[in-house]
Order: C-alpha cells, then structure tokens, then sequence
C-alpha cells in the first residue's frame, strides 16, 4: 500500500464551483452544461453502467489478491479478459505496489472544488501514475478527464509530474499521456476561465453526454432550425449549391441525427428505469437483452485447429492495427515508441502483409 499523506482532504466548501472529473471534458467544450445542472452526473444508459461496475469490481479484486472471477455474461467474461490481459502484459511492471479505488479532491485556486475516482494508482518518488478502465462502446475524447486525473493526483499526492494511462476494455487499446507541472498549471488556468468568463452554450456531439440535452434551450432551437431547413428543401445538390445553403443544410442534417440519436437514448433509459416495459395507447416498449457473441481468437485457436488449416484460421482473423501499433509500442523503451511502430508497418509492407483498399467516405473541412 502507497503511503497516505495526512490533511490532503481539503475542500468541503459549498461556495466552491463542483466539478468531476468525469464531466470536466463536457465543461470545457460547454461551460453551460455544469452550471445550469450542478452535481448532475453526465450521462451514460444503466445498463453500461451496471457492466462497468461488475468489471471495475472484478479488476480491483485480481490487482489486489489475484481472484479470477467466474462470470456469467459473455462480455463480462470478454472485458475481464482484455482488462487481465492490459494488466498482465502491459503495466503491471510499472505499478508494482498498486492501491485501487482511490478517491481524490482538490481545490483549484479556491474556486473549483475538483473530485474524482481513480481505479488504480501508483506512488513514485516523484510521479503518480494513474490508471482508468473503460468499458463502454465508444472511445471519445478523453484529454480533459485524463488532464483532470493527473491534475487531481498531482495535487492530492504532491507530486510534480502525473502519467494517466486509459485501458479500453472493449478494444484492447491503451492510451497513456504524461503531464508536468507547466501542464497542469496551464489546465488550471482553463478551468479557472471556464468557471469565471464561460457563459456560452456550445452545441456539438458532446450534448449527447449533456445532462441538460433533453432541456437546453440552445439545442432546442438549433433542432427548430435545423427540422426547417431540412423539410422545407428539395434534395437538389447542385440548387442548394447555388442558393449557398448546402453547407448549412449538411450541419443541420448532422445536428438532426444526433437529436434522434439522443432522443432514442433518452427513452431507452427512461424503459429501463420503468421495469423495462412501457405502454401507450398505440404501442408496447420493452427492452429486451440480447447479446453480440465475439470470438476471442486466442482462446478459441486450439478448437479451431480441430477443424481448420492454419490457412483457414488466418483468413477469419482480424489484425486491428490500432491494438498492434499500441502492443509494439508498448514493448518500446521511452523515446523510441513512434520509431518501434513505423518499423513495424515497414516490415510488414515489405513482407507484403498490407493491403489497401479504396473506400468511399464524404469529408468536410471548415475554411
Ligand atoms: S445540451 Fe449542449 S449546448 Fe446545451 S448545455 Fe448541454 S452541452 Fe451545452
């Protein structure tokens, strides 16, 4: 166990702007999210959340006394895996007297009363390293949680440099940053901005994780417009190219997916929360819980060999190139990571191991 460090709980004040680390990233795109809701978690449908909390309880239980547990849902028994796996193979040497499930809390220039969770933490002589598992879905924009994170046990320890790594469970990929002291100063300085000047709305993608996105008035009238821009056009490319509006109906286009994306959410969460079920005069909502198998290829190889060639057992694997680059990179001393990774690409370019393939995507570029 790291030493605890005596009077570090400071804070407590209830004039102070609360702020988790969890939210921070929303804050700084959208000050407006946090103040009109204070102390609303972001949000995120109970069913991930439920997983999250079996698998974060499973990991705390092999870091600390090596239990493997036995689960009964496949994804569990999958994020378990990939997460022992991380673990095992990747950090477990840099976190040799691991403490887990720590809470932290500072006071960011008697302003901001930041607190946050860390599932796992390391003390060195002076640095705190940091680790966050994530099991859902979607690898966002994590830099200002991790910023929040380093910031937060930076300060709670003091310490003068904080290394974060997130593990994503559901990919394989780990994602590690270090910050120094000039980092973090700076990432005070914007957050102290945000809570002092930061009264605009800034609608995006990040609404969806908004606890005010269902009530927001700067939504809701870009939704207007947006369903007015949209039902009023016929789809004539080249008419709205010289109207000059195509670029404004393409963001409203995008800005009505989203809207449809969080209302469906929204009444997800909402069947979820009422035993599953809802009824109303037209129709029946339930929610029923069904699951995606994967098959784990390195477990399931020697079945497969059974069955198959060799041959025929590679034509069914995927090689995820963002996993394999950070696996090589990981095996890299400090430095020579990025170097690691390309020789890589290039021996398997010369060894004829890449293909391309022409896909189609449409892309736009502010001006
Ligand atoms: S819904 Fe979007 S614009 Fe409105 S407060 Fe939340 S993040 Fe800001």
């Amino acid at each position: 166990m790291n030493d605890p460090i005596e009077a570090r709980e400071i804070g407590g004040n209830e004039n102070l702007f609360n702020l988790r680390a969890s939210s921070v990233g929303l804050f700084l795109k959208c000050p407006r999210a946090l103040k009109d809701k204070p102390n609303m978690p972001i949000r995120q449908t109970s069913e991930f959340a439920e997983t999250g909390t079996r698998i974060h309880a499973a990991m705390q239980n092999y870091i600390t006394k090596g239990i493997v547990p036995e689960f009964d849902r496949d994804e569990d028994i999958y994020l378990f895996r990939r997460g022992r796996y991380i673990w095992d193979n990747q950090l477990l040497p840099y976190f040799p007297t691991p403490d887990v499930e720590i809470s932290l809390k500072t006071v960011v220039d008697n302003k901001i009363d930041l607190t946050g969770h860390a599932d796992v933490i390391q003390i060195g002589t002076d640095f705190v390293a940091i680790i966050d598992w994530k099991t859902g879905y979607v690898e966002r924009d994590y830099s200002g949680q991790m910023l929040a994170y380093a910031l937060l046990a930076s300060r709670y320890y003091k310490k003068p440099k904080a290394i974060v790594s997130i593990a994503y469970l559901r990919s394989g990929h780990l994602e590690t940053k270090e910050y120094v002291e000039s980092d973090l100063a700076e990432f005070e300085l914007k957050l102290i901005e945000q809570v002092v000047f930061g009264n605009n709305y800034t609608v995006g993608d990040h609404c969806g994780f908004c606890p005010m996105n269902l009530e927001c008035p700067a939504r809701r009238e870009m939704i207007k417009s947006s369903v007015s821009d949209i039902s009023n056009l016929t789809i004539d490319i080249e008419g709205l190219i010289k109207k000059g509006i195509l670029d404004d109906v393409f963001s409203a286009s995008k800005m009505l997916k989203r809207s449809i994306k969080i209302f469906e959410d929204a009444l997800k969460e909402y069947v979820l929360s009422n035993d599953s079920a809802l009824e109303t005069d037209k129709a029946n909502y339930t929610i029923d819980n069904r699951e995606r198998k994967g098959i784990i290829p390195t477990v399931a190889t020697p079945t497969l060999k059974n069955h198959f060639t060799q041959s025929e057992i590679m034509s069914m694997v995927k090689i995820d190139k963002k996993a394999m680059e950070q696996a090589i990179m990981s095996h890299a001393e400090r430095g020579e990571k990025t170097l690691a990774k390309l020789s890589l690409i290039a021996e398997l370019q010369d060894a004829g191991a890449i293909e391309t393939k022409p896909y189609v995507q449409l892309t736009r570029k502010e001006k």
